[in-house]
């Protein structure tokens, strides 16, 4: 098993490879994929690929996604370090630990309720203070907390779920895949007065969304 000090030349060598090599330029995201050791968030037995340029297990079928596509999602949202965020997806708690870094509050949803506790435990052990983390269908959104600057969903779904186009504040950015359950592509839906924008962005393949406004479980 790799040191803590290996690990991180790993994850150096991922951000200079990884993201820069590939244009991720934005120097807040590539600060925080240098802080957040991605290497806690994988089960044991995988931590010796953590950096490498892939997805990886995380059990109950579920996967963390690949470093540059977590570092191009969160990219997109442009954040500025003020911003109230609503996750889709906990899933290991990786990209959740990225958010905590790059905002002032994050709100994560997960349908696992296994994968939520384990993620919530991971996080409070590094020390973040500023993650909510809530088992459920985020499909809905998160009525309660909304509305939120950037909405960043992990899943993916047919179409945008409703619930989190009310809930995106007036300048507000969303991200997720849009598409059907074997290739979709990464939307980015901005609220300008009162209306959406789409752009779609690059072709991905992301676990689905199961709820009421994405897939059906089968
Ligand atoms: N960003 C995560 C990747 C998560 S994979 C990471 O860094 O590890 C997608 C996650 O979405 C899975 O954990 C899955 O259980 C969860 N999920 C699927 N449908 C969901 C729903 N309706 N609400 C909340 N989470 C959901």
């Amino acid at each position: 098993m790799p040191t803590e000090e290996e690990f991180a030349v790993q994850r150096e060598r991922m951000v200079r490879d990884q993201l820069i090599d590939r244009n991720i330029a934005d120097p807040r995201v590539l600060d925080a994929m240098r802080r957040v050791p991605r290497h806690q968030f994988v089960p044991k037995e995988y931590q010796f690929a953590a950096y490498r340029d892939r997805p990886l297990s995380i059990g109950y079928e579920q996967t963390i996604s690949q470093p540059y596509i977590v570092a191009f999602m969160l990219e997109t949202l442009q954040m500025s370090g003020h911003e109230i965020v609503l996750e889709v997806g906990t899933g290991s708690g990786y990209q959740t630990a990225l958010l905590a870094e790059l905002g002032a509050c994050v709100y994560s949803v997960e349908r696992h309720r296994m994968l939520a506790r384990q993620s919530g435990q991971r996080l409070d052990e590094l020390g973040y203070e500023n993650i909510e983390i809530y088992v459920g269908d985020g499909s809905q959104g998160l009525a309660d907390m909304a509305p939120f600057d950037c909405i960043i969903v992990s899943a993916s779904a047919p179409s945008l779920p409703k619930p989190l186009m009310g809930q995106l504040r007036e300048a507000g950015r969303l991200i997720m895949p849009i598409g059907d359950r074997r290739s979709q592509y990464l939307e980015r839906v901005w609220r300008v007065d009162n209306e959406f924008q789409f752009e779609r962005l690059l072709q991905v393949m992301f676990v689905p969304l199961i709820g009421r406004y994405g897939f059906k479980e089968i």
